[in-house]
């Protein structure tokens, strides 16, 4: 058997469930990305609907598919995305965070959670025979940005075992705006130019502390869920790796923009 690929890791701004089995550029960029980096042994998904008291992974061989949003066409209720789960993963990663000190207590490996849509609109389009299995892990509500930070680097040694670590959000996400509007927000354009500027400078620590970087920021992450993904992949950028952006765009007070560490 051959070493599995050194994989980069990603951030991919998800929008609106619509864009799982809408044809658009966004979801064009998604499948362009899986066919640019090496195919991996397995997914591990941070994503912006999952949020928990504690640390979850999901560790079932077959997880089911979520449909944890309304309003929407029937289409995107009859999706099922039936990628395979991976236990030797949810144990993998289990024990990296408490290594770094996640306390055990707080842990949780839950073989009954599903995919939810943060995971599978964006893995639907880049990997759609869902051959590759896929790892979910919380967002632990109880965490500081910074905390979130620290802990995402506990995943790196994932990255050269072949293991894609794939963030699932929004950088800015403010759903309070109306959308009917046409245009963008000037401090959700303003935050998403910030964020890339610090991201390619490295700088993932001031970022993290956002709201020290005043009112576009505030403003922009709201209430946190979607932008805290981002952190986990630059969490494992190695020192002078390589960072670029694709799917980069704004509107109202939504960035679909999207990272690509290492690849
Ligand atoms: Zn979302």
């Amino acid at each position: 058997m051959t070493a599995p690929a050194a994989m980069p890791a990603v951030f991919l701004g998800h929008g609106s469930p619509m864009n799982a089995i809408e044809d658009n550029r966004w979801r064009r960029g998604w499948a362009e990305l899986a066919t640019a980096i090496p195919r991996p042994r397995a997914v591990l998904m941070v994503s912006a609907h999952w949020e928990t008291d504690g640390l979850h992974l999901s560790s079932g061989e077959a997880p089911g598919t979520i449909h944890d949003f309304f309003g929407f066409p029937q289409a995107l209720f009859d999706v099922r995305y039936p990628a395979p789960g991976a236990p030797w993963l949810a144990e993998r990663t289990a024990g990296l965070l408490l290594a770094a000190g996640y306390p055990e207590s707080r842990l949780r490996l839950d073989p009954e959670r599903g995919y939810d849509h943060g995971a599978w609109s964006v893995l639907l389009p880049m990997y759609p025979q869902a051959d590759v299995p896929v790892v979910q892990l919380s967002l632990d509500r109880n965490m500081t940005p910074r905390q979130h930070l620290a802990l995402g680097h506990a995943l790196t040694p994932l990255r050269d075992e072949g293991v894609l670590i794939a963030g699932s959000g929004d950088i800015v996400h403010n759903l309070r705006v109306d959308f009917r509007r046409p245009g963008v927000e000037p401090w959700a354009l303003a935050f998403n130019e910030q964020a890339k500027s610090l991201i390619l400078a490295g700088n993932a620590e001031t970022l993290s502390d956002y709201p020290a970087l005043g009112p576009p920021a505030i403003a922009s992450i709201n209430s946190g869920e979607h932008f805290l993904p981002l952190l986990y992949a630059l969490a494992v950028r190695r020192e002078g790796e390589a960072v670029r952006f694709f799917n980069d765009d704004v509107f109202a007070a939504l960035s679909m923009t999207s990272v690509v560490i290492g690849g």
